[in-house]
């Protein structure tokens, strides 16, 4: 049976927080009196957080926030779903929320881009001196993303201002949308680029979970599904069609399924269909397929011998390297 008495919150705000060490300590302690799970960042800069709870947990979570002067306005982006979407609480102190790292840190509070609404970035994605930037990592991007939109060639989110300077011929004189899945990376990546110089810089007011919700826009114009931090791994954000923009990582075929590679040193996010697992091991490539380390190896409790064989049918053996 469907049971949807369960809330998955995503949250941000930039305010000055003093002492970050001590607020994640007693908010921890909070958090976990009234039985949420997730995770949580704190810095001077502000707080970022996703947890999940019951609706009458989560309710008393928002409510708590609001009474507090610094998180008076924090929006909240409230997801219905049917049980945890963590299986711990952690809140940590962090010297930034948003890797990001440049020379100049960004104060959103002081700069930063236009704010539009999922109406109004609606309207402008289709103004054809548009550029639209996803400002998130790659496996981000392969999942699901805006109609058209700039993948920056980068595998971080921290790479992203390099790659914007070697390209920025490219998009100097065109009015510049950002989005991320929340908005928080882009309330700084926007001011960066202001200080870079663009002149109509502008982002995606709540990002991409508050545009699939909106009842006006209803996600439209967004392929494939929005990749989330936490045990869902995606939502989905177009109400009107669904298009897969996802592909298998081994035969090219469309897929939304995300795994990780077996190889805990790899760990690397993989589109992969359930019958390519099997085949590959789970293994992005030959040698975290025949790591000693293979955790899918381990959880089948594959003989070397069946490893050979699944090996020997994509045309590897155990010894090719040896
Ligand atoms: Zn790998």
């Amino acid at each position: 049976m469907e049971n949807n008495n369960y809330q998955v919150l995503l949250y941000y705000q930039y305010v000055q927080i003093d002492d970050p060490e001590s607020y994640a300590d007693e908010h921890l302690k909070f958090c976990k009196d009234i039985g949420l799970k997730g995770r949580i960042l704190v810095a001077q800069e502000g707080i970022n957080g996703t947890v999940s709870g019951t609706k009458e947990q989560t309710k008393l979570y928002m409510d708590t926030m609001h009474q507090d002067p610094r998180f008076a306005d924090m929006v909240f982006k409230i997801d219905e779903h049917d049980g945890h979407a963590f299986k711990k609480m952690h809140v940590r102190p962090r010297k930034e929320l948003v890797t990001f790292r440049l020379e100049n840190d960004i104060n959103p509070l002081q700069t930063t881009g236009n704010h539009l609404s999922p109406k109004e970035f609606y309207e402008a994605m289709q103004d054809e001196n548009t550029v639209v930037i996803d400002a998130r990592n790659d496996y981000e991007y392969d999942l699901g993303h805006f109609r058209g939109a700039v993948r920056p060639d980068i595998e971080t989110f921290r790479e992203l201002p390099e790659w914007i300077r070697e390209n920025k011929e490219q998009f100097k004189d065109k009015k510049v949308l950002t989005y991320c899945t929340g908005g928080i990376r882009c309330e700084k990546f926007s001011g960066w680029l202001l200080e870079e110089g663009f002149k109509d810089v502008n982002q995606l007011h709540g990002g991409i979970v508050t545009y699939g919700k909106d009842p006006e826009v209803q996600g439209d114009l967004w392929d494939g599904k929005c990749y989330v931090f936490d045990e869902r791994i995606s939502v989905p954000v177009n109400q009107k069609e669904h298009v897969v923009v996802g592909v298998d990582y081994f035969d090219g075929k469309p897929c939304e399924r995300y795994v990780n590679c077996a190889n805990p040193d790899c760990n690397k996010q993989i589109l992969c269909s359930e019958e390519n697992e099997h085949t590959y091991l789970r293994g992005c490539t030959h040698e975290c397929r025949v790591s000693p380390r293979n955790l899918y190896i381990k959880e089948q409790e594959l003989s070397q011998e069946e490893v050979e064989q699944r090996l020997a049918r994509i045309g590897e053996s155990l010894m090719q390297n040896a």
